[in-house]
């Protein structure tokens, strides 16, 4: 006897997105997570007496829509808000840059007219290969397999899906698809425009969550996977879930529980079961063996492999691929709670811009000094910081006249040189974000009364985010779309029978968009229910 029919390892937003759909679909399912909260990196939790903040996950826009509408996640109390500006970049000369509805194109123009003449055809270009993205986000890449079988038969179906969907694309179009996927977003921008804030913006999307110069080729990809959302309908914009990502997730378990999903805490996974090779249930810390007819796993694809799956069942070109699998997104992620509104000395005043997605980082140039840092160092030590201020939308995070604040630092080096640990660099590298703050808001510093500081020892820790990658593995070329997580692995299902990927190591990757959750669960129907797939 079974006890379940699907074990799911991992209570982040994928897992539990794939559990709902399961649930609904007539599965009985088991979601399983080592932490005592469900949500994985989508969280919301008091970190400091009276201030509670999203933890690591902190602005909402690549959730897909239609998981939104098919697990009624506003029936679940999820209510998502748009800043009422979209981000500001002060320099340190004093000039700024902000953006959002009717704000961009006067500000840009007040920096450089020409770059203002050409932001609406730049923004075509990257809006209409979003749209490309989005039409593949929903669905299983082009899965390589070899010989001539039914699945070869399946696959080929998918490919020619997949140029139909490419074929309506113009021959200019194909030629941005080409270079959003090779070229880096530096060298791209710099062709377009002259203005280093409106270049940081765009420069800034490549680069988070990516330890990797902004000139690095394949950056301009970064760029674009974060420009496929969209807040209440409204592509391309990023807003903010009412109680913190924690809601989403919330939202998320919610609809699971209610379609029959069965969610344990505190019950980390410490062996998936294999048997004639077929995962056939897992092994918790405590000995407690779960069976299930399948096994799907929404923990990054290196650590499933390496830590969970016993290597001998695996075949041994794969064990290897995965063992390169390359992890690394450089981030260092600190809440604080604030005593006052921070003051920038290029828009002094508290305004729009403190909803917004506040960048520190003026120039590409900056972007790329950072990296070079980071690389030699262990951290810049002029970084790249986005702060967000999240109370300014949202009353309920923060005691009256106090805010929270989320400050997301890249290029931060994963492991530190010769030998040094994060544990004894932590305090230091917040203290210099805090610094690098207060020199755009000077008495920032003063402000702060309460801190928690994730370097990316401590995203691993807590949240299984191996090397910190807050996507499960970079967003590189060689690890997208047919190659992610591998080559022959596409489709969502892993090299054992019965053992699934839907987490953010499969296809379309990182970021809270529910994608991997969503199609690895159609997989799963389509393995169990074969003539209804
Ligand atoms: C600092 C940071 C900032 C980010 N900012 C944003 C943002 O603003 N917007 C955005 O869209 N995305 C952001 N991201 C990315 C996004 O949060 C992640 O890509 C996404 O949450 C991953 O979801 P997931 O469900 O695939 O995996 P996870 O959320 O990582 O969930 C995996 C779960 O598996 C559990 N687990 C691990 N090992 C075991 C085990 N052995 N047994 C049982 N359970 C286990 C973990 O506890 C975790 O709950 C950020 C991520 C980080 C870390």
């Amino acid at each position: 006897m079974r006890e379940t029919d699907v074990i799911i390892i991992g209570a982040g937003h994928n897992g539990l997105t794939c559990a709902a759909y399961l649930a609904h679909a007539g599965l009985r399912v088991k979601v399983l997570d080592r932490r005592k909260v469900a949500g994985g990196a989508a969280v919301t939790e008091e970190f400091h007496p009276g201030f509670r903040n999203s933890v690591a996950a902190y602005t909402v826009s690549l959730l897909n829509p239609k998981i939104l509408a098919d697990l009624k996640l506003s029936e679940h109390g999820l209510r998502i808000v748009e800043r009422r500006a979209q981000n500001f970049l002060p320099a340190p000369d004093g000039r700024y840059l902000l953006t959002g509805e009717g704000r961009t194109r006067p500000s840009l123009a007040s920096l450089s007219p020409r770059d203002a003449d050409r932001l609406d055809a730049f923004n075509r270009r990257l809006e209409d290969i979003a749209d490309v993205l989005r039409a593949f986000v929903l669905r299983a890449p082009p899965n390589l397999v070899e010989g001539f079988g039914a699945r070869a038969f399946r696959e080929g179906l998918n490919a020619l899906g997949t140029a139909n969907l490419l074929r309506q694309l113009s021959l200019e179009q194909q030629r941005t698809l080409l270079d959003l996927l090779t070229r880096s977003a530096g060298e791209m921008l710099d062709e377009v425009f002259e203005h280093d804030l409106i270049k940081a913006l765009f420069g800034f999307d490549a680069i988070v969550g990516n330890y990797a110069s902004p000139y690095a080729a394949g950056s301009a990809y970064v760029m674009l996977h974060h420009a496929f959302g969209e807040v209440n309908g409204k592509k391309g914009i990023w807003g903010h879930a009412i109680g913190g990502m924690g809601a989403i997730t919330q939202a998320i378990a919610a609809a699971a529980r209610q379609a029959g999903a069965d969610i344990a805490l505190d019950a980390p996974v410490r062996e998936v079961i294999v048997e004639r090779d077929r995962a056939t249930g897992v092994i918790l810390d405590n000995g407690e063996a779960i069976r299930a007819k399948y096994v799907a796993s929404s923990v990054n694809p290196k650590l499933l492999y390496t830590r969970l799956v016993p290597s001998d069942a695996l075949p041994s070109d794969f064990l290897a691929h995965i063992k390169n699998w390359r992890n690394a997104s450089g981030t260092f992620r600190m809440n604080v709670a604030l005593n006052t509104l921070p003051a920038f000395t290029a828009l002094p005043s508290p305004g729009d811009h403190l909803t917004a997605g506040i960048i520190l980082a003026p120039s590409l140039g900056y972007m790329d000094r950072a990296w070079q840092d980071a690389r030699d160092h262990g951290w810049s030590r002029a970084p790249v910081i986005e702060i967000l201020i999240p109370s300014t939308l949202d009353d309920g995070l923060a005691p009256p006249n106090q805010h929270v604040a989320s400050l997301f630092c890249q290029h931060v080096a994963p492991e530190l040189p010769h030998g040094a640990s994060w544990d004894d660099h932590r305090e230091e590298v917040a203290d210099l974000m805090i610094a690098t703050v207060d020199h755009y808001a000077p008495g920032f510093g003063k402000s702060v009364i309460g801190r928690q500081i994730l370097s990316p020892l401590d995203l691993e820790r807590q949240f299984g985010l191996l090397g910190g990658d807050i996507f499960h593995g970079a967003l590189t070329l060689n690890q997208l779309f047919s190659a992610r997580p591998m080559l022959g692995h596409a489709d969502y299902r892993g090299p054992l029978k019965g053992l699934y990927h839907c987490g953010s190591g499969a296809h379309p990757g990182g970021g809270v968009t529910g994608a991997p959750g969503h199609n690895a669960a159609r997989v799963i129907l389509a393995d169990h229910r074969p003539l209804f797939g």
